[in-house]
């Protein structure tokens, strides 16, 4: 792929960016200096108005292709360009885009970036990879609007007030209705980045309110949400994100190279959040933490932010050069999450969610043909929005981190990333470079073991051949049918705990020694061995008839993470029982008798004295009663109900909006009115989900219909919609048909990265043969589109395994079930 690096090397970016949101235009002058080393000049130009070129003071003829501005005949050497542009704000969540609010009858208007992956591009020229890192001295001009909030990487320097334009003419802004709306512009300008990747550039303008506090390092940190939000909801994200920048500062050795750390969350967002370098963007329900929000979403937000901030080293102050190794930057991010929060509240036990969570989807996901490995070649720049598989480059790289990080030792670990990031802070690095910074602290090589791992798709399946796995041989594990074949990874030694990337063929007596014992073994052995079982019967390694049996001797247990598995089990069954069949009511029958007592024992309310493993419980089990139909709990459910969704109880708050649509369909109407009115993300869609789960087929119509209505639920929400619809018997069908006939509008609301995600999805539950000759219909036109290829491969491969297991084993599973 060519890379205009190769061209011109950039050093400082001098950008005058003008934007009026009211009109969506966007114009600027970029004056860039570095060095030619090519006679022939590149710059990424997306979607921009190119209006002239200067080089060196001297206008100069231009060439425009679909991406490119070509300037021929360039001296080399040290070279100023001037490129000066103008263009459209998108509204597609990439770019420089505009995203809208409601706040008092009024559409507030907000201006932001989300530049990551090669997005930078269509808001200004500029050299858009990675390795062309600069420094930015960015000034914004905009209509001056009363309260509004201008920030961006770095404070401002300096603001300059304007009644007039240079020639002397009064400025006067008018909307699109030909109101006016400004009658001054204003300069912003920003004191000069670090040297960094244009990737991470970012501005955020629009009415926000926020909060401030200093941490303890000295770091001045603000947190914002738009003015329909509690400004409270801030606080939680705020206070994460100074205690995690003071972890980070303990841990790396260089501490936080900015004066500020500024985070927004933004009404519109394409991704869960961004790392822009002293301004880092979330998705509202991403960050923001009301006083009704669930012990689940506050974890959940301290895990972002906690990302989001690992990021500013990792990625920010020490960039991968090229996208290849974009898992440097995620997988790296996604295991320091656990560790920071882990620090900063133990008494989540937030590990067990990625035991339970991250390697659960990466075990899954990296066991079919086709899957892409963690370090990923790209050819071509379609490739690289494909790159964020999340449970490869996310998932899969966090547990080979936690892999490295346990065989190396937290301390041995945090030595080597001191030297790295003292040796590489401003610059650009690959793998290698970190497991050289390494190996010193290390009693193995970390080059080749994680070499062997990051190079190729998937991971092997380890069958004891002598004493407590001293001695063993591996196969690729594979769920899709392929044969499993002898493998070498080169693993250091075995063990039962989670650390390890691998998953553990027991033989019956192995099995059943560890089951008898089960109390004795650790909560991680505890995971492993269901998690083994789990993925062990889903590739034909061993009969599925086991698993209902299995799932019934955890009925007495009482760890979250050990109920979390044992639901997995039970949603490993369903797969073989037909939507509302008689013999899925057998099913449901068994699932009622496997929580049963449980719930009963710890009740359906949240006591005072519940600490956050009882709330977790207790969550696991109402799941499950759902599914089981339980009538008599759905009523004491529904008797919970109010109207004012600050007088339910929070932590089973979705349960009960779920139990009374159960029961009284037509609420849903009132469910939707809720959504639609209520700020908080985290009600709003307990209220989103409750509705999206009735069984009333007219009121499922009404469901299907918010399907593309873009007014009703936003373009970022809309995959979150498919997924509670898709999920759904009664209307599953139907919203996988309006995807394959709204595909085109699917593609120009969603983003490109996101797209992914539908193939991905229907791959992941689909179970029927008509789904998968739909599947194979619908996206196997696709197989020549590099944005979804692969998702494409794998999904069908998967429907196709899981079609043909359940034909396999599905009277047996049924006998099994029918037996207890
Ligand atoms: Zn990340």
């Amino acid at each position: 792929m060519e890379r205009l690096l190769d061209y011109f090397v950039p050093e400082k970016y001098v950008l005058d960016f003008g934007i009026n949101k009211f009109n969506k235009k966007t114009f600027g002058v970029v004056n860039v200096n570095g060095e030619v080393i090519n006679e022939t000049v590149k710059f990424h130009a997306v979607k921009l108005n190119i209006r002239q070129v200067f080089v060196n003071g001297k206008e100069v003829e231009y060439e425009t292709e679909e991406e490119t501005l070509i300037i021929n005949n360039v001296a080399l050497g040290e070279t100023e360009f001037v490129i000066v542009f103008d263009g459209l704000l998108n509204e597609n969540m990439e770019g420089v885009y505009l995203s809208t609010y409601d706040y008092n009858g009024e559409i507030e208007r907000i201006v932001a970036t989300q530049f990551e992956s090669h997005y930078a591009h269509e808001a200004f020229p500029c050299i858009d990879e990675p390795e062309a890192k600069a420094v930015f001295e960015l000034k914004l001009t905009v209509p001056e609007v009363e309260d509004e909030v201008v920030i961006s990487n770095m404070p401002v320097a300096q603001t300059k007030k304007h009644t007039k334009v240079p020639d002397g003419k009064h400025v006067v802004f008018y909307d699109n209705e030909g109101k006016k709306v400004a009658d001054k512009y204003c300069e912003y300008i920003f004191e000069p980045t670090p040297r960094m990747s244009t990737y991470l550039l970012a501005w955020v303008i629009g009415k926000f309110h926020g909060k401030t506090i200093t941490n303890e390092h000295g770091v001045e940190i603000t947190t914002y949400c738009s003015l329909v939000h509690d400004v409270d909801s801030v606080i939680f994200a705020n206070e994460i994100a100074a205690r995690s920048l003071e972890f980070y500062d303990d841990n790396f050795g260089v501490p936080y190279p900015l004066k500020k750390l500024d985070q927004v969350a933004l009404p519109d967002f394409e991704a869960g959040a961004m790392e822009n370098w002293g301004l880092v963007t979330y998705r509202e329900s991403m960050m923001l933490v009301s006083a009704d929000a669930t012990l689940g979403t506050k974890k959940s937000v301290a895990l972002t932010v906690a990302h989001e901030l690992s990021h500013q080293w990792f990625g920010d102050l020490v960039t991968m050069k090229w996208w290849d190794d974009l898992w440097l930057n995620e997988s790296f991010a996604s295991v320091m999450e656990y560790y920071a929060v882990d620090a900063i509240h133990p008494e989540f036990n937030i590990f067990e969610g990625f035991f339970t969570g991250d390697c659960q989807a990466a075990l899954n996901r990296d066991a079919y043909s086709g899957v892409q490995s963690v370090h990923q070649e790209v050819r071509k720049p379609e490739e690289i929005a494909t790159l964020f598989d999340s449970a490869i480059v996310y998932a899969k790289g966090a547990r080979l981190m936690l892999m490295l990080i346990r065989l190396m030792g937290w301390d041995s670990f945090c030595k080597g990333l001191v030297d790295y990031f003292n040796e590489f802070k401003y610059k650009n690095t690959v793998g290698d470079d970190l497991w050289e910074s390494l190996k010193p602290y290390a009693s193995f090589e970390p080059r080749k073991l994680m070499h062997a791992f990051t190079d190729r798709p998937g991971y092997p399946v380890i069958t004891n051949e002598g004493d407590d796995f001293r001695e063993f041989s591996q196969k690729r594990f594979l769920l899709d049918g392929g044969e499993m074949t002898e493998s070498d990874w080169p693993l250091p030694k075995i063990t039962e705990d989670m650390s390890g990337h691998y998953i553990l063929n027991l033989s019956e007596e192995e099995f059943e020694d560890r089951l008898n014992n089960f109390d004795k073994l650790g909560l991680e052995e505890k995971l492993r061995l269901l998690i083994d079982r789990d993925l062990i019967t889903k590739s034909g390694l061993v009969s599925a008839d086991c698993l209902a049996p299995l799932a019934m001797k955890f009925k007495n247990e009482s760890a979250p993470a050990v109920w979390n598995k044992v639901a997995g089990l039970v949603g490993n069954l369903k797969i073989y029982f037909d939507d509302e069949s008689k013999d899925e009511k057998l099913l449901k029958k068994y699932t009622f008798n496997l929580i049963n007592d449980k719930l009963d024992e710890i009740g359906l309310v949240t006591r005072d004295d519940d600490d956050e493993d009882m709330i977790r419980l207790r969550a696991n089990l109402l799941a499950l009663d759902y599914y089981a139909e339980d009538e008599g709990r759905l009523k004491l459910l529904d008797e919970m109900y109010d109207d004012d969704y600050m007088k339910m109880d929070k932590e089973i708050r979705g349960d009960i909006l779920c139990a009374k649509a159960y029961l009284e369909p037509e609420i849903v109407d009132e469910f939707l009115v809720k959504y639609k009115e209520i700020a908080d993300p985290d009600v709003k869609f307990d209220y989103l989900f409750a509705a999206c789960s009735v069984r009333d087929e007219k009121q499922a119509e009404k469901l299907l219909a918010l399907m593309g209505d873009y007014k009703m639920v936003k373009p970022q929400d809309q995959l979150y919609l498919f997924v509670y619809l898709y999920r759904n018997p009664k209307t599953r069908m139907q919203a996988f048909e309006w995807v394959c006939d709204n595909w085109e509008l699917v593609k120009k609301m969603g983003g490109e990265k996101s797209l992914n995600d539908y193939p991905t999805i229907i791959g992941r539950l689909a179970r029927t043969r008509e789904e998968l000759e739909k599947f194979v219909d619908f996206f196997g036109t696709m197989r020549e589109d590099l944005v979804v290829a692969r998702a494409v491969e794998i999904g069908e491969n998967e429907i196709r395994a899981r079609v043909e297991l359940i034909e396999k084993d599905g009277e047996r599973v049924k006998e099994a079930v029918k037996k207890i």
